[in-house]
């Protein structure tokens, strides 16, 4: 297919269509220039069913009209479309990408279970594009033919490391201490109690210190055609529950390589800017990084959906007594942390040439686009 002029759209399927990040997907495929939803599949509870009966609809705008009547599949291989991305709960998500990428299927993951494997990308666009290189690695060490499997990091790991790449580049990057706010969109449904939740702070997040001390590690580092380098930094994690519906707040302090000043920090942040190739990916913002001057911002209520919900908003930049610089930082956790880092993903690779059509019998006819 052409990345340039007219092309056809890629038909896409959900697995795990009817979670909160399932629900992120439909609504963010259902108007997309590129991909086209025709197939979603889930659980037992929801196979057999329509979409609008089997989800609890949980965004403002109605159930997508192209989504209502799809009849939820199940997670056989076998899904009218060109490629999936995974929302499905991390307990089925290992074995069923692997499936469906030995079926041929790119499968655009957004669980945690693959994210890394020596041989699968951890993507963020504006971070690491050159790790897609590994992509025919994997499918020789897996034998897989058109299948692979890419994914996108941790929810709160993404919006970190947008902000650390531009001081990673400017100034070398040694340590980072974090501290999280993270809400319970970011658990699923029905995900945390009421009661646990409401007034409350919860200082324990299952497994997510251990993915942000690690993540950030595969995304800063370098894939030198044959395995991930890690990038080397110190980073020690807090991550708390609060209640918040949408958007993770960072209290971040860090230790630069090279010294800076606090308006060099500021402006290498708000410069930070993404190539022609990457502007042009319809999710993509020119620059994904927003810087706000206000002393009390950024807050989730006010910021979360800055760029679309694919920025990273960075506030109160400042000098730290203790290592360099802190700041605080929020991004939005279902978008920029969840559907929306794999649909750019996804841009990526079909950009790339990696997302080829699969045309069977019955499915429907591709619609001519302009891009
Ligand atoms: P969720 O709301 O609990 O949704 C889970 C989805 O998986 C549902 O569609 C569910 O289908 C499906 N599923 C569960 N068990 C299944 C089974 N045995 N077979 C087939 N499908 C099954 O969870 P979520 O918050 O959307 O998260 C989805 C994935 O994204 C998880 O791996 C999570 O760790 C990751 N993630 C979430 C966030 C976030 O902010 N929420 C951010 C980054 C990554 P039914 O509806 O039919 O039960």
């Amino acid at each position: 297919m052409s990345t340039h002029g007219y092309k056809k759209k890629w038909r896409a399927g959900v697995l795990g269509a009817t979670g909160m990040v399932g629900q992120r997907f439909v609504k963010l495929l259902a108007d997309h220039p590129w991909f086209e939803l025709t197939a979603v599949a889930a659980s037992e509870r929801s196979t057999g069913k329509t979409y609008a009966e089997a989800a609890r609809w949980h965004l403002e705008d109605p159930v997508p009209e192209v989504a209502r009547g799809l009849i939820v599949k199940d997670l056989d291989p076998s899904l009218d479309c060109d490629f999936v991305f995974s929302a499905l709960d991390s307990s089925v998500a290992g074995e069923a990408e692997e499936v469906f990428a030995r079926a041929g299927y790119p499968v655009v993951s957004n669980s945690r279970n693959h994210r890394m494997d020596p041989d699968v990308p951890l993507l963020i666009p504006e971070v690491n594009a050159a790790h897609v290189n590994c992509i025919p690695v994997q499918q020789r060490n897996r034998k897989y033919d058109s299948g692979f499997i890419v994914t996108n990091p941790n929810c709160s790991t993404a919006g970190l490391v947008l902000v650390l790449k531009p001081l990673a580049d400017a100034f070398g990057l040694e340590k980072l201490f974090v501290v999280t706010l993270q809400a319970v969109s970011g658990a699923g449904y029905p995900g945390v109690p009421s009661m646990d939740a409401l007034g409350n702070v919860i200082p324990f997040i299952s497994g997510e210190e251990e993915k942000m001390e690690a993540e950030p590690q595969k995304l800063l580092g370098k894939w030198d055609g044959s395995r991930f380098i890690d990038a080397g930094l110190g980073i020690s994690a807090h991550c708390n529950r609060v209640p918040v519906v949408d958007g993770h707040t960072e209290c971040v302090s860090l230790r630069l390589k090279k010294t800076a000043t606090i308006h060099e920090v500021r402006e290498a942040l708000r410069n930070f800017e993404v190539s022609e190739e990457l502007a042009s990916l319809p999710t993509a913002v020119k620059h994904p990084v927003v810087v706000l001057d206000q002393d009390d911002r950024p807050q989730p209520r006010k910021d979360a959906n800055v760029g679309h919900g694919m920025a990273a908003v960075v506030g109160r930049v400042r000098e730290c007594p203790l290592l360099d610089v802190k700041l605080t930082l929020l991004s939005h956790n279902l978008v920029r942390g969840a559907a929306g880092a794999a649909l750019l993903n996804a841009e990526l690779l079909a950009a790339r040439g990696f997302l080829k059509s699969r045309q069977s019998e019955g499915a429907p006819a591709m619609e001519e686009v302009s891009r």
